[in-house]
């Protein structure tokens, strides 16, 4: 990058790595000495969650970083790993068929994040009730199986019969998700 004052070429003093995957750099022009910071981050493509009705919506990486801060809220976590959890989740969206995930999809691959950095974050963002015993143990259940899909190596769980299956966007407390509607007769 040019100097913006005397737009001489400038040279990189210190690199380093800044929330969200961007760089931070220091620089100082060759010509006049002026020293200023620039900010490199990936440029966002545009990308879609499509709720379980079928609407479909811009994915908002923010939103879903505030949501993970909501379940981290005092606990020991740092804001830069949920940061990377959030961008791990924007770029799968990405890159997925037509740039678009799941919310089922979105919620589980935060729920994986949360899993390795702290339970209490996890159960937070699971909206489990730390006084329900089964819906903590049908919640470790559900991560569990998840995990034994990518470890081909452990041997797969049955499914808990209290396991409810694919709960609405990480916003919406479980209490809110419908009902499974009667087929038709
Ligand atoms: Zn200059």
């Amino acid at each position: 990058m040019d100097c913006p004052s005397c737009e001489a070429k400038t040279k990189v003093l210190e690199s380093r790595s800044a929330p969200g995957g961007a760089m931070r750099r220091r620089r100082e022009c060759t010509g006049c000495g002026e020293r200023f910071t620039t900010f490199e981050r990936r440029e966002r493509e545009p990308a879609w969650v499509r709720k379980r009705g079928g609407e479909r919506q811009p994915f908002d990486v923010s939103k879903l970083r505030a949501g993970l801060g909501r379940a981290a809220h005092k606990r020991p976590v740092a804001p830069a790993a949920l940061d990377a959890i959030a961008e791990r989740v924007a770029l799968a969206a990405e890159r997925a068929p037509g740039s678009e995930l799941g919310s089922e999809r979105v919620r589980d691959m935060c729920l994986e994040g949360l899993s390795e950095l702290d339970a209490g974050a996890y159960l937070q963002f699971a909206g489990v009730e730390l006084g329900d015993f089964d819906s903590v143990r049908a919640a470790m259940d559900r991560h569990e199986l998840r995990g034994s899909r990518k470890d081909r190596d452990r041997p797969a769980k049955t499914a808990a019969g209290s396991v409810r299956d694919g709960e609405d966007a990480p916003e919406l407390p479980p209490e809110t998700g419908s009902e499974p509607t009667r087929g038709e007769i």
